[in-house]
């Protein structure tokens, strides 16, 4: 199967031919409107913090990053946090974004186009389907985690040059998972190219067959920011494409080092990472559900006025449940989305599971 790398590697090789090919280089603040970069020292012209408050704060850690990651905003927390998010995710590179939206918003059309083909999954996150409009690629969806409908869709693979399956890992709204391992055949079988969005599976997913390994630092990491996983030229394209990344601050050095420390944290307490689906299971069982696969249990109740009245009740009984609507979900499957986390305790799962079955038995 011809490899996204090899289709890009020739495209990078005549930006450098023609002097536009960029590069990023790690750029630290110095006093006043200095800056060190490669090594070397320089008095900045090229920040945006006009009224310096990037240094003001009561600590340096608050320093904003002043320009985008093309100019001067590339820093060593953010390489570090490049890095390791790289080495958690098992790829050559890695590339933070502003946000996780704005990582979708501008990594798709950095990769489709006009006479491209994308197929997403039906329930895949609004800012999956806003890169995908913006891209200007032929837009179709699959049933959810419905394989033979995506294979239906893709019959029609070979009037399109390049073609994109979009899914998440860990379904924000429902919990459950996406089967990577038949996503990465049938992507190989059909010359596709998978992206995954992680936003919800950090820690839960391993053997990630995507090419294109997105998720964002604002969830299971507790920080702010987005990030793609992928290999080198991947990686090198976007940078160079990415119209999100290149128009865009960088992240301050703050956000990359609280995220780094997340990292870290997880990376060497497994007890911690079990603890969120242990506790989410503890959950269904109480309540007679399909085991969790994840630590976000979804309450289907059908009626948003049902599904409004259903978190009031709880929340007199002291539970902040929020109702899950329309256009978050679709039509007719209002929900009660709850969230488990490490800092729930056993106890406190299992009186939410009392108060739970309470309020459907009267319902
Ligand atoms: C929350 C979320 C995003 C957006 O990430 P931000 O960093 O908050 O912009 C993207 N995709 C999915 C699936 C999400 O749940």
């Amino acid at each position: 199967m011809p490899s996204l790398d090899a289709e890009l590697l020739p495209e990078l090789d005549a930006l450098r031919a023609h002097s536009r090919f960029r590069e990023r280089v790690v750029t630290q603040p110095q006093e006043g409107a200095f800056i060190e970069r490669g090594g070397r020292r320089y008095l900045s012209f090229a920040s945006n913090d006009y009224f310096g408050l990037a240094q003001f704060g009561a600590a340096q850690s608050m320093l904003g990053a002043g320009s985008s990651p093309l100019v001067t905003g590339y820093h060593d927390a953010l390489s570090r946090l490049e890095a390791a998010l790289a080495a958690a995710k098992g790829t050559q590179s890695a590339l933070v974004f502003g946000s996780g939206y704005l990582a979708n918003l501008g990594i798709i059309p950095a990769i489709v186009g006009k006479g491209d083909l994308i197929v997403a999954d039906k329930l895949c996150h609004a800012c999956m389907i806003d890169g995908a409009k913006l891209s200007g690629a032929a837009l179709r969806r699959f049933a959810h985690n419905d394989m033979a409908h995506l294979q239906r869709l893709l019959a029609v693979r070979g009037e399109y040059r390049r073609c994109l399956i979009l899914t998440e890992t860990v379904f924000s709204m429902d919990g459950d998972c996406a089967p990577l391992a038949a996503l990465g055949r049938i992507a190989e079988q059909y010359e596709a190219l998978l992206m995954t969005d992680d936003a919800h599976g950090f820690g839960l997913i391993e053997n990630n067959p995507a090419t294109i390994q997105l998720g964002t630092l604002s969830k299971g990491l507790g920080a702010y920011g987005g990030y793609v996983c992928g290999s080198q030229t991947l990686i090198t394209h976007l940078i160079n494409h990415a119209r999100s990344y290149i128009f865009s601050t960088a992240l301050p050095a703050s956000v990359c080092e609280a995220a780094l420390a997340s990292l870290q944290h997880l990376a060497h307490n497994e007890a911690l990472r079990q603890k969120p689906l242990m506790l989410a299971r503890r959950l269904t069982q109480a309540l007679g559900l399909p085991e969790a696969q994840s630590p976000i249990v979804p309450i289907l109740i059908g009626e948003d006025a049902a599904a409004l009245a259903a978190s009031v009740a709880l929340a007199d009984a002291g539970f902040w449940v929020p109702a899950i609507r329309p256009p978050t979900v679709p039509a007719g499957t209002a929900r009660l989305r709850i969230s488990v986390t490490a800092n729930h305790t056993s106890e406190q799962i299992d009186a939410l599971a009392s108060a739970m079955k309470e309020l459907l038995c009267s319902i």
